[in-house]
């Protein structure tokens, strides 16, 4: 099988190894895609227009669209329309979205559908054998999840993001799949989406916003998640140091910690969820674990919000 292009069977293959992941990268972005009619490639999350897909590159714009996964027809071409929690208005949100549109001109949808085009063997093409090889090669055991604590947070935030990235947390979407629950299953926090673990950490518009300014304040790229997986190792792709690193990845749990708190105090205490209150809440309650519980007692709240660390 020596197809350049990939098309119907070879693209719900593709879809089903979203998930999987070849040395940190998930397989669909083995695959570049050539688009058609963008009915089948996701707008923010498949390589389409670029190397990457669209939400590293607009980290702002992807924080702000409803829908996170819809499709290149939805937002291009005849049918395309926006679909915004608000509309962009800060100077940086306007800028990625001139970027954007600069972008979108030069594409033009067309009547073929989408093909994908493996990246993996460009002389040979696709092929099953290939795929089989680089996938024996460098088998993901993530399903497996080698979970390493965090010291300087304490123990019920560990074993939080633990059951967490293992989908073991009560959201409302897995109460009601234990059949514990059968009411309103949308966000404590934001009530625009079900609310499970993938949403209400990675996708969520307001845990979008608090992880905008968790990189903010701690001067890395920008923190997106494709699912609650990601959260274990994104503090190695963030462009952090070594010590740097280390601090990076209790900050991670700390934020966890602090939007499922958020949401707990939304559904049952009313407060509103306000990504502001968050972020001091991440950088406070961290300053204190941090201080008594890590080697570095002496480090000053001065230093520690303007994340001078290493
Ligand atoms: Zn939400």
């Amino acid at each position: 099988m020596h197809n350049r292009y990939i098309t119907g069977t070879w693209l719900s293959m593709v879809k089903e190894l979203e998930n999987n992941k070849v040395q940190g990268v998930s397989l669909n972005l083995l695959f570049k895609v050539v688009v058609g009619n963008g009915r089948a490639v996701k707008f923010w999350l498949d390589p389409w227009v670029l190397p990457e897909p669209l939400l590293m590159g607009f980290p702002l714009l992807f924080a702000l669209e409803k829908r996170k996964s819809c499709l290149v027809a939805k937002r291009v071409g005849f049918e395309g329309r926006w679909d915004w929690y608000r509309r962009p208005r800060s100077e940086a949100e306007i800028k990625e979205w001139r970027r954007l549109c600069r972008l979108l001109d030069e594409v033009s949808l067309n009547s073929n559908t989408d093909s994908w085009k493996w990246r993996g063997d460009e002389k040979h093409g696709f092929s099953v054998k290939g795929m089989k090889k680089l996938l024996i090669k460098e088998k993901d055991f993530s399903d497996k999840l080698i979970f390493k604590w965090v010291r300087w947070v304490p123990k019920k935030c560990n074993i939080f993001v633990w059951k967490a990235v293992m989908d073991r947390v009560p959201t409302m979407v897995s109460l009601q799949a234990r059949n514990c629950f059968t009411g309103d299953v949308n966000c404590g926090m934001c009530n625009m989406g079900p609310e499970s673990i993938d949403h209400l950490l990675c996708h969520c518009h307001i845990a979008i916003e608090v992880w905008n300014a968790v990189s903010f304040w701690c001067h890395t790229a920008p923190i997106f998640f494709f699912d609650v997986k990601d959260i274990v190792d994104i503090h190695k792709h963030v462009g952090a140091g070594k010590e740097k690193r280390k601090i990076l990845k209790g900050i991670v749990w700390t934020t966890c910690w602090c939007i499922w708190k958020a949401k707990n105090d939304r559904r049952f205490n009313e407060i509103e969820a306000n990504p502001v209150e968050i972020i001091h809440n991440i950088k406070s309650l961290g300053f204190l674990w941090f201080k008594s519980r890590s080697q570095r007692k002496g480090i000053s709240w001065e230093k520690w919000y303007k994340f001078d660390v290493c």
